[in-house]
């Protein structure tokens, strides 16, 4: 009898802990052909005139996709690895190692579903199964309370009937071997200037050094967790700083479920969501839902109402102003310029330099959500927009409007502050916003 051999499509899953397609694959055949895909469409230039990727955010993919074959290399495993569009790289490989079936993880944005759909159609062309597994979330969509299209839009809701209704499933264990066909051409992993971006260059003001990978990631979740005091927050506030964990948790080289039970183990009896990581792992959960019910309604300016808010005659140029942390504004342009030169800046930062575009300088809010997705070093389709069109005023449910809570009139910031001395140039120009 001839041997079975699944092909392993990684995406954003790039771990083997907690890993369902690795491990269903290697329990269900013979061998197992991992592969990971440079898609060019998302190195390319929008047109917008901004790129999908940045060149932070590609540089910790690539040391993602890096560690993620050594780690598979550990297990007995390679990692092939190939440029191009993946509905061509997919069926190729496929049949060249003749698969009989691929299984990957199914995302919610449609770009990102748009590509398993046609890698799906050009696999059924040759009677091959493309297998969804359903990987990204703290909650199993089967373990829900209520089908996707009854989700409660607001996140209270939301939050109440998951916490009392369902349960965060354990990791799935990693497998400790794993047997691949011979591999003639692994492939390299490209260079940046293969994918057309140029090296970042390290600002030393940095306060933290990302490196991509699942070998970093548990580390820092390990530094994070053991560092923190995760007694419950005091009326909804973090009562510890950032994890920092979210690039790690957008590229798969840390799975949330593995965070929650680690979390979990220092909440000393006390409800997940009074771990502040555990809350703000839900809103990630919710903003992926919320894709799964409404699909691409969260990426056009007018959201879920009947109008786009209202653009100043000279959006445009102000968009340019407050993307280059040129408005004037100390506070805005001191958290522009971090993110421009880290890639991360944090949720409150966010909120407010988000807020400022829409509603001081009244840009388009959609180029912001576009700025947001080339510079982020964490970018995820659900939680960059999802969170956009709250702060635009036009989500879904704009009552849970906890956004605006801490949020003040960014003219009233501290202007003197070291954060505003450390990231704002002594050149910036000024802007009166009228
Ligand atoms: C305008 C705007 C755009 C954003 N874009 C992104 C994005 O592209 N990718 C991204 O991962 N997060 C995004 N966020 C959410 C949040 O700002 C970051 O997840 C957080 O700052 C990351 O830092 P941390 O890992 O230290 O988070 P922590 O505060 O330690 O939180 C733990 C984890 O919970 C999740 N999380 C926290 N806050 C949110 C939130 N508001 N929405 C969804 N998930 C959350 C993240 O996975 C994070 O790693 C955005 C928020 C705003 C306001």
């Amino acid at each position: 009898m001839s041997e079975k051999t699944i092909l392993v499509w990684f995406r954003n899953d790039l771990r083997i802990h907690d890993n369902e397609i690795l491990l269903e694959a290697t329990k269900k055949a013979d061998k197992i052909l991992p592969v990971y895909c440079f898609d060019p469409f998302y190195f390319k230039t929008t047109t917008l005139g901004l790129q999908k990727t940045g060149n932070i955010r590609a540089r910790f993919l690539l040391e993602s996709v890096a560690d993620l074959r050594r780690n598979l290399q550990k297990l007995g495993g390679e990692l092939i690895v190939r440029t191009g569009n993946p509905a061509d790289i997919i069926p190729q490989v496929a049949q060249q190692y003749d698969v009989s079936e691929v299984y990957h993880h199914r995302e919610v944005a449609f770009e990102e579903t748009g590509i398993s759909e046609e890698v799906e159609t050009a696999l059924w062309r040759m009677k091959l199964n493309l297998k969804h597994f359903i990987g990204h979330t703290l909650y199993h969509k089967e373990d829900l309370p209520f089908p996707i299209k009854d989700i409660p839009d607001s996140f209270a809701t939301f939050k109440k009937k998951v916490e009392r209704d369902s349960d965060v499933r354990p990791c799935i264990e990693t497998p400790i071997h794993i047997t691949v066909p011979e591999i003639s051409e692994p492939g390299n992993i490209p260079m940046l200037a293969d994918l057309g971006l140029t090296e970042p260059i390290d600002d030393n003001r940095a306060d933290f050094h990302y490196h991509g990978g699942e070998t970093a990631a548990l580390q820092q979740l390990n530094a994070y967790i053991s560092t923190i005091d995760l007694a419950p927050a005091q009326k909804g506030k973090h009562n510890d700083g950032p994890s920092r964990l979210s690039a790690w948790i957008s590229l798969g080289c840390l799975s949330q479920r593995m965070v929650y039970h680690e979390a979990m183990k220092h909440v000393n009896g006390g409800h997940p969501s009074s771990s502040p990581l555990i809350l703000e792992l839900l809103w990630r959960d919710y903003f992926r839902f919320m894709f799964k019910k409404h699909g691409r309604q969260f990426f056009n300016p007018e959201g879920f109402k009947d109008e786009a808010p209202e653009l100043a005659p000279n959006h445009a140029g102000l968009f340019c102003q407050w993307k280059n942390g040129q408005t004037g504004v100390p506070y805005i342009d001191a958290v522009m310029h971090k993110l421009n030169a880290t890639g991360y800046i944090s949720n409150h930062n966010r909120q407010i330099v988000a807020a400022f575009l829409v509603d001081q300088l009244k840009a388009d809010w959609t180029k912001g959500a576009a700025w947001f997705e080339e510079k982020l070093i964490d970018y995820s389709p659900a939680s960059n927009w999802g969170n956009w069109a709250f702060i635009a005023g036009v989500a879904n449910d704009t009552r849970d409007s906890r956004y605006f809570a801490g949020v003040k009139q960014a003219e009233n910031l501290e202007t003197e502050s070291d954060f505003i001395n450390t990231w704002l140039p002594e050149n910036s120009s000024n802007l009166v916003v009228a």
